[in-house]
Protein backbone atom coordinates (compact mmCIF):
# COMPACT_ATOMS: atom_id res chain seq x y z
CA UNK A 1 0.00 0.00 0.00
CA UNK A 2 1.38 3.64 -0.88
CA UNK A 3 2.42 5.98 1.83
CA UNK A 4 -0.50 8.64 0.39
CA UNK A 5 -3.23 6.52 0.60
CA UNK A 6 -1.94 5.45 4.35
CA UNK A 7 -1.97 9.25 4.55
CA UNK A 8 -5.47 9.56 3.35
CA UNK A 9 -7.04 7.19 5.36
CA UNK A 10 -5.36 8.09 8.91
CA UNK A 11 -6.79 11.60 7.99
CA UNK A 12 -9.94 10.53 7.41
CA UNK A 13 -10.03 8.35 10.47
CA UNK A 14 -8.80 11.63 12.93
CA UNK A 15 -11.75 13.72 11.17
CA UNK A 16 -13.77 10.89 12.21
CA UNK A 17 -12.68 10.59 15.75
CA UNK A 18 -13.70 13.90 16.18
CA UNK A 19 -17.26 13.32 15.08
CA UNK A 20 -17.19 10.52 17.82
CA UNK A 21 -16.05 13.35 19.89
CA UNK A 22 -18.85 15.03 19.76
CA UNK A 23 -21.23 11.83 20.27
CA UNK A 24 -19.24 11.30 23.06
CA UNK A 25 -20.16 14.70 24.63
CA UNK A 26 -23.85 15.50 23.05
CA UNK A 27 -25.47 11.86 23.27
CA UNK A 28 -25.51 11.64 27.02
CA UNK A 29 -27.20 15.09 27.09
CA UNK A 30 -29.75 14.18 24.58
CA UNK A 31 -28.73 16.85 22.39
CA UNK A 32 -30.16 16.38 18.96
CA UNK A 33 -27.83 18.74 16.38
CA UNK A 34 -24.62 16.09 16.20
CA UNK A 35 -23.19 18.45 13.72
CA UNK A 36 -23.69 22.01 14.78
CA UNK A 37 -20.79 23.87 15.72
CA UNK A 38 -18.56 23.04 18.32
CA UNK A 39 -18.73 25.51 21.69
CA UNK A 40 -15.84 25.49 24.40
CA UNK A 41 -17.90 23.78 27.09
CA UNK A 42 -17.08 26.49 29.67
CA UNK A 43 -16.97 29.81 27.87
CA UNK A 44 -19.32 28.66 25.14
CA UNK A 45 -17.29 30.64 22.62
CA UNK A 46 -17.42 29.44 18.93
CA UNK A 47 -14.04 26.79 18.12
CA UNK A 48 -13.05 28.12 14.75
CA UNK A 49 -12.21 25.50 12.56
CA UNK A 50 -8.55 26.21 13.15
CA UNK A 51 -8.53 25.22 16.42
CA UNK A 52 -10.44 22.44 15.98
CA UNK A 53 -7.98 20.22 13.75
CA UNK A 54 -8.09 16.70 15.12
CA UNK A 55 -4.83 16.07 17.55
CA UNK A 56 -2.83 19.31 16.50
CA UNK A 57 -5.23 21.87 17.63
CA UNK A 58 -4.87 20.14 21.03
CA UNK A 59 -1.01 20.02 20.99
CA UNK A 60 -0.30 23.84 19.23
CA UNK A 61 -3.05 25.19 22.16
CA UNK A 62 -1.11 22.84 24.53
CA UNK A 63 -4.36 21.54 26.12
CA UNK A 64 -6.18 24.80 26.35
CA UNK A 65 -9.03 26.89 25.11
CA UNK A 66 -7.63 30.21 23.27
CA UNK A 67 -9.98 31.80 24.48
CA UNK A 68 -10.77 31.37 28.28
CA UNK A 69 -7.98 29.29 28.73
CA UNK A 70 -9.93 26.38 30.50
CA UNK A 71 -7.91 22.84 30.09
CA UNK A 72 -9.00 21.14 27.18
CA UNK A 73 -9.86 17.65 28.24
CA UNK A 74 -6.99 14.80 27.45
CA UNK A 75 -10.01 12.90 26.27
CA UNK A 76 -10.31 14.95 22.90
CA UNK A 77 -7.01 13.76 21.74
CA UNK A 78 -7.10 10.11 22.84
CA UNK A 79 -10.67 9.58 21.24
CA UNK A 80 -9.08 11.13 17.93
CA UNK A 81 -5.88 9.17 18.26
CA UNK A 82 -7.88 5.38 19.04
CA UNK A 83 -9.92 6.30 16.09
CA UNK A 84 -7.08 6.95 14.20
CA UNK A 85 -4.93 3.77 14.77
CA UNK A 86 -8.03 1.45 15.28
CA UNK A 87 -9.70 1.91 11.74
CA UNK A 88 -5.82 2.60 9.94
CA UNK A 89 -5.10 -1.00 11.48
CA UNK A 90 -9.28 -2.09 10.09
CA UNK A 91 -8.44 -1.50 6.78
CA UNK A 92 -4.49 -2.65 6.52
CA UNK A 93 -6.44 -5.58 7.80
CA UNK A 94 -9.73 -6.07 6.00
CA UNK A 95 -9.23 -3.66 3.28
CA UNK A 96 -12.55 -2.06 1.20
CA UNK A 97 -14.24 -5.23 2.33
CA UNK A 98 -17.74 -5.97 3.89
CA UNK A 99 -15.37 -7.09 7.29
CA UNK A 100 -13.88 -3.50 6.99
CA UNK A 101 -17.08 -1.65 7.11
CA UNK A 102 -18.53 -4.10 9.97
CA UNK A 103 -15.26 -2.92 12.39
CA UNK A 104 -15.70 0.41 11.09
CA UNK A 105 -19.29 0.73 12.77
CA UNK A 106 -18.31 -1.99 15.33
CA UNK A 107 -14.74 0.50 16.12
CA UNK A 108 -16.99 3.64 16.47
CA UNK A 109 -19.64 2.15 18.53
CA UNK A 110 -17.31 0.93 20.87
CA UNK A 111 -14.83 4.30 21.39
CA UNK A 112 -18.08 5.79 21.56
CA UNK A 113 -20.05 3.35 24.31
CA UNK A 114 -16.59 3.26 26.30
CA UNK A 115 -15.90 7.10 27.10
CA UNK A 116 -19.68 8.02 27.53
CA UNK A 117 -19.78 4.56 30.16
CA UNK A 118 -16.76 6.12 31.70
CA UNK A 119 -18.00 9.64 32.35
CA UNK A 120 -21.57 8.79 33.30
CA UNK A 121 -21.64 5.24 34.06
CA UNK A 122 -24.53 4.68 31.38
CA UNK A 123 -24.52 2.48 27.90
CA UNK A 124 -27.39 4.73 25.94
CA UNK A 125 -30.16 2.39 24.03
CA UNK A 126 -29.68 4.94 21.60
CA UNK A 127 -26.37 3.41 20.62
CA UNK A 128 -27.06 -0.41 21.42
CA UNK A 129 -30.47 -0.72 20.21
CA UNK A 130 -29.58 0.26 16.42
CA UNK A 131 -25.84 -1.36 16.92
CA UNK A 132 -27.93 -5.06 17.46
CA UNK A 133 -29.22 -4.55 14.25
CA UNK A 134 -26.56 -3.88 12.10
CA UNK A 135 -24.18 -6.66 14.08
CA UNK A 136 -26.85 -8.93 12.63
CA UNK A 137 -27.09 -7.34 8.96
CA UNK A 138 -23.46 -7.19 8.51
CA UNK A 139 -22.79 -10.73 9.52
CA UNK A 140 -25.40 -11.68 6.67
CA UNK A 141 -24.16 -9.88 4.24
CA UNK A 142 -20.45 -10.32 5.33
CA UNK A 143 -18.95 -13.30 3.72
CA UNK A 144 -16.48 -14.22 6.44
CA UNK A 145 -18.83 -14.60 9.32
CA UNK A 146 -22.50 -16.58 9.67
CA UNK A 147 -25.74 -15.14 10.08
CA UNK A 148 -26.03 -18.12 12.17
CA UNK A 149 -23.07 -17.76 14.05
CA UNK A 150 -23.72 -13.79 14.70
CA UNK A 151 -27.42 -14.92 15.72
CA UNK A 152 -26.70 -17.44 18.65
CA UNK A 153 -24.00 -15.27 20.14
CA UNK A 154 -26.22 -12.41 19.96
CA UNK A 155 -28.77 -14.46 22.28
CA UNK A 156 -26.17 -15.93 24.63
CA UNK A 157 -24.55 -12.14 25.12
CA UNK A 158 -27.80 -11.14 26.01
CA UNK A 159 -29.11 -14.13 28.04
CA UNK A 160 -25.42 -14.87 30.16
CA UNK A 161 -25.39 -11.32 30.98
CA UNK A 162 -29.28 -11.00 32.03
CA UNK A 163 -28.36 -14.14 33.93
CA UNK A 164 -25.22 -12.45 35.65
CA UNK A 165 -26.92 -9.43 36.44
CA UNK A 166 -29.69 -11.76 38.17
CA UNK A 167 -27.52 -13.88 40.18
CA UNK A 168 -25.08 -10.81 41.19
CA UNK A 169 -28.50 -8.84 42.34
CA UNK A 170 -29.21 -11.74 44.54
CA UNK A 171 -26.35 -12.59 45.83
CA UNK A 172 -24.90 -8.79 46.60
CA UNK A 173 -28.56 -7.71 46.77
CA UNK A 174 -27.56 -4.65 44.96
CA UNK A 175 -27.42 -3.75 40.77
CA UNK A 176 -23.86 -5.16 39.95
CA UNK A 177 -24.27 -4.98 36.00
CA UNK A 178 -26.47 -2.65 34.48
CA UNK A 179 -29.08 -3.08 31.82
CA UNK A 180 -26.88 -1.28 28.97
CA UNK A 181 -23.82 -3.98 29.86
CA UNK A 182 -26.99 -6.75 28.89
CA UNK A 183 -27.07 -5.12 25.74
CA UNK A 184 -23.55 -4.36 24.84
CA UNK A 185 -23.17 -7.86 25.33
CA UNK A 186 -26.11 -8.66 22.80
CA UNK A 187 -24.81 -6.12 20.42
CA UNK A 188 -21.12 -7.76 20.82
CA UNK A 189 -22.23 -11.40 20.12
CA UNK A 190 -24.11 -10.01 16.90
CA UNK A 191 -21.30 -8.50 15.71
CA UNK A 192 -18.42 -10.76 16.53
CA UNK A 193 -20.40 -14.16 16.76
CA UNK A 194 -20.72 -16.27 19.77
CA UNK A 195 -17.26 -17.71 19.52
CA UNK A 196 -15.50 -14.76 19.92
CA UNK A 197 -17.86 -13.79 22.09
CA UNK A 198 -16.30 -16.50 24.30
CA UNK A 199 -12.92 -14.79 23.98
CA UNK A 200 -14.34 -11.29 24.52
CA UNK A 201 -16.07 -12.19 28.05
CA UNK A 202 -12.45 -14.58 29.02
CA UNK A 203 -10.65 -11.35 27.95
CA UNK A 204 -12.89 -8.97 29.78
CA UNK A 205 -12.98 -10.70 33.03
CA UNK A 206 -9.26 -11.01 33.22
CA UNK A 207 -8.81 -7.21 32.07
CA UNK A 208 -11.53 -6.31 34.99
CA UNK A 209 -10.07 -8.14 37.45
CA UNK A 210 -6.81 -6.74 36.65
CA UNK A 211 -7.38 -3.47 36.54
CA UNK A 212 -10.00 -3.65 39.33
CA UNK A 213 -7.45 -5.43 42.14
CA UNK A 214 -5.54 -2.37 41.04
CA UNK A 215 -7.70 0.04 41.60
CA UNK A 216 -8.58 -1.40 45.11
CA UNK A 217 -4.95 -1.98 46.19
CA UNK A 218 -3.96 1.86 44.65
CA UNK A 219 -7.19 3.96 45.92
CA UNK A 220 -7.51 5.08 49.49
CA UNK A 221 -11.15 6.65 49.42
CA UNK A 222 -13.88 4.10 49.91
CA UNK A 223 -15.60 5.91 47.28
CA UNK A 224 -15.96 4.86 43.94
CA UNK A 225 -14.88 1.48 43.96
CA UNK A 226 -16.44 0.44 41.49
CA UNK A 227 -15.24 0.33 37.84
CA UNK A 228 -17.37 0.51 34.96
CA UNK A 229 -17.67 -2.57 32.46
CA UNK A 230 -17.99 -1.24 29.13
CA UNK A 231 -14.18 0.26 28.15
CA UNK A 232 -13.41 -3.33 29.52
CA UNK A 233 -15.35 -5.14 26.71
CA UNK A 234 -14.02 -2.62 24.33
CA UNK A 235 -11.29 -3.20 24.91
CA UNK A 236 -11.25 -7.48 24.77
CA UNK A 237 -14.05 -6.99 21.99
CA UNK A 238 -10.95 -4.93 19.78
CA UNK A 239 -8.45 -7.68 20.35
CA UNK A 240 -11.17 -10.57 19.31
CA UNK A 241 -11.93 -8.22 16.19
CA UNK A 242 -8.23 -8.39 15.11
CA UNK A 243 -6.31 -11.49 16.69
CA UNK A 244 -10.36 -13.85 17.77
CA UNK A 245 -9.12 -16.66 15.84
CA UNK A 246 -4.88 -16.45 16.82
CA UNK A 247 -6.20 -16.42 20.38
CA UNK A 248 -8.43 -19.45 20.28
CA UNK A 249 -6.08 -21.13 18.71
CA UNK A 250 -3.80 -20.59 21.49
CA UNK A 251 -5.93 -21.18 24.29
CA UNK A 252 -6.78 -24.25 22.67
CA UNK A 253 -3.42 -25.35 22.03
CA UNK A 254 -2.38 -24.32 25.46
CA UNK A 255 -5.47 -26.85 26.61
CA UNK A 256 -5.39 -29.77 25.10
CA UNK A 257 -1.30 -29.94 24.26
CA UNK A 258 -0.82 -31.19 27.81
ZN1 LIG B 1 -13.17 28.62 26.51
Amino acid sequence: MNPAEIILVVILALAWGSFLNVCIYRIPLKKTFLLSRSLCPNCKNRISWYDNVPILSYLILKGKCRNCKHNISIQYPVVELSSGLLLLLAYLKFDLSWQFFSSFVLISILIVVSFIDLNHRIIPDIITLPGMVLGLIFSYFNPQSSLSASVIGFLSGGLSFYLLAYVGEAVFKKESMGGGDIKLAALLGAFLGWKNLIVVILLASFLGALIGGLKLTLSKSKKDKTIPLGPFLAIASILALFWGESLIKLYLSYFFSR
